[in-house]
């Protein structure tokens, strides 16, 4: 299995081939998870450090459990409580990595290209787990994975992405992964949510959400990212959920197997109506949670054998 890279920053350097070797081992660790002894000694002897700059929930405990259950010795950073708050800059951050000799390193920041630059000051493995509006990658293949397993593919496929895409890292990485693989993506939302240069995306824009569910085999549903958003974007929360809100009649102009996507955390009755994300003839929210964690241990895993391989390479340089 071959996974050319170093860091995982986001989806844009990576191959179709690339990606397929993440959701192919994340598949073994989809089993393992569901197995009564869920360890595996991938990382073992490894260190990896979460250091989470802004809120998460999913994406911090999953590449937690992740670690864990690969065998690495994980700490989470309390990044909101610690030196950043105190003026430390990146590099002096980086410097600090490397003195505790990390090996991999999970980082959420509210800058987009701040974990990229992160990446080229440390001596260890880097991992996007979302920065600014940029790139969340990891969300965008444990997407996939889902997608994969409930519709048998990941090509020509329709996939109505919905809501706020302006202020969404998922969107991105998202309209990226699925265009690598040969989908139809479709962008739905009010004109004040699109992102500016929209035609460089290679998509479909529709401002009706009926017509852009038109039938799609997939509706990825978006958080409106208020923390993202500096005044009037929206009439009203009643106002949007009742043009761009994912409700039963709305979703009926999908086709009847379209599965609905969320990657959380939802605001119910915003941009989507509980009893929808709760049904489960429908809805595959919970599977996106479950496939969140086996696509971080792969990628960790594809990440770490790399950097093995690169240290040997450099342990046999300076013996010869
Ligand atoms: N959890 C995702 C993210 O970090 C989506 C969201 O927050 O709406 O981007």
């Amino acid at each position: 299995m071959s996974f050319p890279h170093r860091h995982l920053l986001g989806i844009e350097p990576l191959s179709p081939s690339d990606i397929t070797a993440i959701l192919d081992l994340a598949e073994q660790y989809v089993d393992l998870n569901r197995a009564e002894m869920k360890h595996s000694d991938a990382l073992a002897g490894l260190t990896q450090i979460n250091m989470f700059f802004e809120n998460s929930t999913r994406t911090q405990a999953s590449f937690e459990l992740a670690g864990k259950r690969l065998g690495a010795d994980v700490m989470n950073m309390a990044m909101q409580a610690s030196s950043i708050k105190k003026g430390e800059t990146l590099v002096d951050t980086a410097l600090t990595l490397n003195a505790m000799h990390t090996d991999l390193l999970v980082v959420r920041h509210p800058n987009s290209g701040a974990v990229d630059l992160l990446s080229q000051k440390v001596n260890c493995a880097v991992l996007n787990a979302g920065d600014g509006r940029h790139e969340h990658p990891t969300q965008a293949l444990l997407d996939a994975l889902t997608i994969r397993r409930a519709k048998g593919r990941l090509h020509r496929l329709s996939i109505a992405i919905c809501g706020d895409i302006a202020h969404s890292r998922v969107a991105r990485s998202n309209i990226l992964l699925l265009g690598k693989m040969e989908n139809r993506v479709r962008l739905v939302g009010p004109p004040t949510l699109l992102p500016s240069q929209i035609d460089q995306f290679g998509v479909e824009v529709f401002h009706d959400m009926r017509e852009g569910l038109r039938d799609v085999d997939v509706v990825m549903m978006l958080r409106l990212q208020k923390e993202r958003m500096d005044g009037g974007f929206i009439p009203s929360e009643r106002e949007y959920f009742h043009r761009y809100g994912l409700d039963a009649e709305k979703l009926a102009c999908a086709r009847d197997d379209a599965i609905v996507m969320h990657p959380g955390p939802m605001n119910r009755g915003v941009e989507i109506d509980g009893e929808i994300a709760d049904d489960i003839t429908r809805s595959v929210i919970q599977e996106q949670v479950e496939m969140g964690v086996a696509v971080r241990m792969a990628a960790m895993d594809l990440l770490a054998r790399n950097l093995r391989a690169a240290r040997d390479k450099r342990a046999k340089g300076v013996m010869a």
